[in-house]
């Protein structure tokens, strides 16, 4: 079960309607503060009577204590709809304060944070503990205008009013968000609830669009003042998994002779696992990759990236490509995902992931991966020796082709982080020379002056005036030096990004 919250905004209450709320607001909030401040008089019978067989208490069965009686006394605040979900709240404020009360004994009790008056911004949010079209809250649509509105129950019967629909009411021909899915009669009896528009961006649209698919997806909510404007915040199951912390990268890349190939590397660019993805049985060259097959590799890639939790790192092929193949072979030159492939599998990956509680894949770009030294950083045409193979032509180092992608792909998040760019240091008699071409430095400090103070005074002003330059003109020196100034400025101590030679 993954539970998440969608904020939803009421779309202009008509005055009527902002002071059904506020009154709703402040009166919970006032019923909320009697309970605790009768529970402080009685915590110790409390603790002794609702002490759980661990010796906690569970929010549920401290929700109990509240009896009848005191259900009763609750009625001078006007609070008839909301005792459910009061009982629960001071039940989940007591089982808080008992356990952090035994962990540390000074803990004071919560009366001190509850906050009653008129300021219904300072004030905790009204609590509707079940989703129900009859009482608490429930969603409504409007088909014919694809519009939301809830349903909100604040009122009690003594307050009830009889609601005439007017000639051209906005709220039309509404149904209920619910299995019955029945209609919402209006100006029949009195109505102990409101209904307000509701606005809200797509992200919230597309789980507002789930639910009238399934309902049940729908929990509790929270009703609150925030800024001047009145929200519904609701607690929804998306069904999805728990989100997952990844601790490594995974990175998937084309292959040449397997379909694609995979790195998983740790925080530091290590490599944890590695190996390659292929069809099972006969594949043709160059045909289209079947949709089933993709799904295959995507889920292979998933269960992957669960087993490591990994953050996927994908190749983006949109704008530039990879230049995998080889030129002077030609039959058997091409990768076997051709571009659409791969971009059809990313797409895939993008639900997948998020599916499991792992975040959606990274696109990033593939200029270089298989030209790139994984142990220098050597970049060159010359280093792929020939189709499968690559050897470093500064370092020699040598590793096959279809690796090399993915590892430099798992690595490139890292390698962004943790690049350093070197300065030359060169001593004269009366002083020091710092020297980087990168950024255009070459400065003298004498001896006799913090030359480390100094030269972080120089490079500050020189990436001032780096980004101060305007990008008129493309030229791969200048994208250089500003990405580099961009770094310095991003870091906290860019000192810590100077690799000194
Ligand atoms: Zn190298």
């Amino acid at each position: 079960m993954g539970l998440r919250t969608i904020v939803l905004k009421l779309n202009k209450p008509s005055k009527r309607k902002c002071l059904v709320i506020d009154e709703a607001i402040t009166n919970y909030n006032r019923a909320y503060r009697f309970l605790l401040e009768k529970a402080y008089t009685e915590l110790k019978e409390i603790k002794d009577a609702f002490a759980g067989t661990k010796g906690t208490q569970n929010a549920l069965a401290l929700s109990k204590w509240v009896s009848s009686e005191r259900s009763k006394e609750l009625n001078q605040f006007d609070v008839q709809p909301f005792k459910d979900a009061l009982k629960l709240e001071v039940g989940m404020t007591l089982a808080g304060y008992f356990r952090l009360k035994a962990l540390r004994p000074g803990t004071s009790f919560p009366l001190a944070n509850c906050r009653t008056g008129t300021e219904v911004e300072r004030l905790r949010p009204v609590y509707f503990c079940r989703y129900d079209t009859g009482r608490s809250y429930c969603l409504l649509y409007d088909s014919e205008k694809n519009r939301y509105f809830a349903k909100l129950h604040l009122l009690n019967a003594k307050h009830a009013n009889k609601v005439v629909p007017q000639q051209g009411d906005q709220e039309g021909k509404l149904t209920y968000i619910h299995r019955s899915a029945g209609v919402v009669e209006r100006g029949k009896s009195k109505e102990a609830y409101i209904i307000v528009p509701l606005s809200f961006g797509k992200y919230q649209e597309e789980i507002l669009r789930a639910s009238l698919e399934r309902p049940e997806i729908l929990r509790t909510a929270k009703l609150g003042r925030k800024d001047g404007s009145y929200y519904l915040a609701i607690s929804v199951d998306t069904g999805k998994a728990e989100e997952i912390r990844t601790e490594t990268y995974l990175g998937v890349a084309r292959g040449l002779k397997n379909d694609l190939c995979y790195t998983v590397a740790d925080p530091e660019g290590n490599v944890v696992a590695a190996g390659t993805l292929s069809r099972t049985g006969q594949t043709s060259k160059n045909a289209a990759v079947p949709l089933d097959e993709l799904h295959k590799a995507a889920n292979s890639i998933v269960e992957i990236a669960l087993e490591y939790k990994s953050a996927v790192i994908l190749q983006n092929l949109l704008e530039k490509g990879d230049r995998l193949h080889w030129a002077d072979d030609f039959m058997n030159s091409q990768p076997i995902y051709n571009c659409d492939a791969y971009i059809r599998m990313a797409r895939l990956l993008a639900f997948k992931l998020p599916e499991k509680g792992l975040p959606a894949p990274v696109k990033v770009s593939s200029v270089g991966i298989f030209y790139s030294c994984h142990v220098c950083g050597c970049n060159s045409k010359l280093n792929r020796f020939n189709k499968d193979t690559f050897i470093c032509t500064s370092c020699g180092a040598t590793l096959e082709i279809e690796k090399l992608g993915s590892l430099n792909l798992a690595r490139k998040l890292i390698n962004y982080r943790h690049s350093t760019f070197k300065i030359k240091v060169r001593s004269a008699d009366d002083g020091v020379w710092f020297i980087s071409r990168l950024i255009g430095l070459n400065y003298f400090v004498p001896h006799h002056e913090n030359q480390i103070e100094r030269l972080r005074e120089k490079i500050s002003l020189i990436v001032d005036d780096i980004l101060l330059q305007s990008s008129e003109t493309w030229n791969r020196e200048r994208n250089k030096k500003a990405s580099i100034a961009k770094k310095i400025r991003s870091v906290p101590d860019f000192m810590k990004l100077i690799e000194f030679v």
